[in-house]
């Protein structure tokens, strides 16, 4: 009943307030439009709390420690939640910023004509005994056995499985190659010691992509694009990533390479010329080198997260399985392959751990969870009657910028002040943050609009915050 009344009223003061607001458009009453049930706020989400810090280190128990901010930031706000030691459950914001990643990711991998496949996470004992990893992968491979007896493990990653695959297409042709085949799926690896929360976890997700050539030279070209399309990505993410050259480890081939994003609590060091542009996984070097192999310029050592892997294997793994082209001369011949990761739950957590702050996480722009967090005037406050004009601005930004639907989140917890759910936004790392404070009482009214990652804040009416929004990109 209570509510009832508090809306009839909020309808006379909208009635009112549509009334000054209208312009030269067509005019709307906003009491019985269909989408304004379809707010999105943030009282009615499985939302995420704001923990103190002891309340998070409950949270991991005594199985794990905070060991970076990225860790601490994300279990604080409720992105991640822990389930088992290096297993998360990821949460609802995780998962809109995963998904974003993951367009992005498959916008740059179409470019390069790659194409999507989705291969099992449970993969046959047969086919890694058949490339020996079955033996040489030891207890990072997670094993199991089905009620037959046959032994599977959760795959940690697919050169065998795709190139099994490849292997079954009985008449591919050299017109048809190069093939670039990739999935974005849930990788597993027994790790010893999982820590920093999703930068070094058990269960992840992986972009892994595998390319098949018709020659070396082929091969070699497809390599280059697929680094190429690597260094797009992290540019559009805004993260400053070196590629540097690589040791092959368990995965085998010729050539190989990182992409290392520099950080304090990165588990790899490498070496960097600043002169020539060298640089090189320190594994890679000889035993306390401190000259540029290319140069003999002074290398400078530096810690990164690896992001992403590239390796080229050449017919390491064609030949095992026997996957064949036919080439112009009608012959079958062994496809030149390369293989292509990134992880994509560490891109995540990597980004958060080198943009944010102490206290406050920063997200790259495309990767936010929601845009835009319209913050309404407490209740009961002077400025309380503004809080149907931010309803009327969420409205007039759905109308004007349909891109940003499912962008805009509404702070409706109006039993808070305006600066408590202000904290709260700058800790979530909304890219934008609108407030209705004392200035929207104005004719006409004017709203407070903060640019988090510059810092800017700019008083703008409703026609200004749309033109100012209509910038914000959203994959
Ligand atoms: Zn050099």
């Amino acid at each position: 009943m209570k509510g009832l009344l508090s809306r009839c009223r909020a309808l006379s003061v909208l009635a009112i307030c549509s009334h000054q607001l209208s312009g030269s458009g067509p005019h709307r009453f906003y009491h019985c439009d269909p989408e304004r049930g379809k707010r999105l706020v943030l009282s009615r989400m499985f939302q995420p709390q704001n923990l103190r810090e002891d309340q998070v280190l409950s949270l991991e128990g005594t199985s794990g420690d905070l060991t970076c901010k990225s860790q601490r930031l994300m279990l604080q706000v409720g992105l991640i939640h822990p389930a088992s030691p290096g297993c998360y459950h990821l949460l609802p914001y995780t998962v809109r910023a995963m998904e974003k990643l993951e367009r992005v990711i498959d916008q740059e991998m179409r470019a390069i004509g790659g194409q999507k496949v989705n291969m099992p996470s449970l993969s046959p004992g047969e086919l890694w005994r058949a490339t020996n990893r079955w033996d040489l992968m030891g207890k990072e491979l997670l094993r199991l056995r089905d009620r037959h007896g046959k032994e599977y493990c959760l795959g940690p990653t697919h050169e065998e499985a795709v190139t099994a695959l490849v292997a079954s297409q009985k008449t591919v042709s050299y017109k048809q190659l190069p093939f670039l085949l990739y999935q974005v799926t849930r990788k597993f690896r027994d790790e010893p010691r999982p820590r920093f929360g999703l930068l070094r976890g058990r269960e992840f997700y992986m972009k892994d992509m595998y390319s098949f050539d018709s020659s070396p030279e082929a091969a070699q070209h497809t390599y280059g694009l697929v680094c190429e399309a690597y260094g797009s990505l992290f540019r559009r993410l805004g993260l400053r990533c070196i590629r540097v050259r690589a040791d092959v480890g368990s995965i085998g081939g010729t050539a190989s390479h990182e992409f290392q994003l520099p950080a304090d609590i990165g588990e790899d060091r490498f070496a960097v010329c600043s002169g020539c542009g060298f640089s090189a996984n320190t594994e890679t070097l000889r035993w306390l080198q401190t000259d540029c192999p290319a140069c003999r310029g002074p290398l400078t050592e530096a810690r990164g997260i690896e992001v992403g892997h590239t390796f080229y294997l050449g017919t390491k793994y064609s030949s095992i399985f026997n996957a064949q082209f036919i080439d112009a001369q009608g012959k079958p011949c062994l496809a030149e392959m390369g293989c292509y990761g990134l992880g994509v739950t560490r891109i995540l957590a990597a980004a958060i751990e080198v943009l944010s702050t102490e206290d406050c996480i920063r997200w790259p722009g495309l990767l936010a969870p929601y845009q835009v967090c319209l913050i309404p005037p407490k209740k009961g406050s002077k400025e309380e009657v503004a809080a149907e004009l931010m309803d009327h601005l969420y409205d007039f930004i759905m109308e004007a910028l349909p891109q940003l639907r499912g962008e805009v989140l509404l702070d409706d917890r109006t039993h808070r002040t305006i600066g408590n759910r202000l904290k709260d936004a700058n800790k979530f790392g909304y890219p934008f943050v609108i407030i209705a404070g004392k200035r929207a009482l104005e004719d006409p009214a004017h709203f407070e609009v903060w640019s988090q990652n510059t810092g800017e804040v700019v008083f703008l009416t409703r026609e200004g915050v749309t033109e100012f929004l209509s910038q914000v990109q959203v994959v």
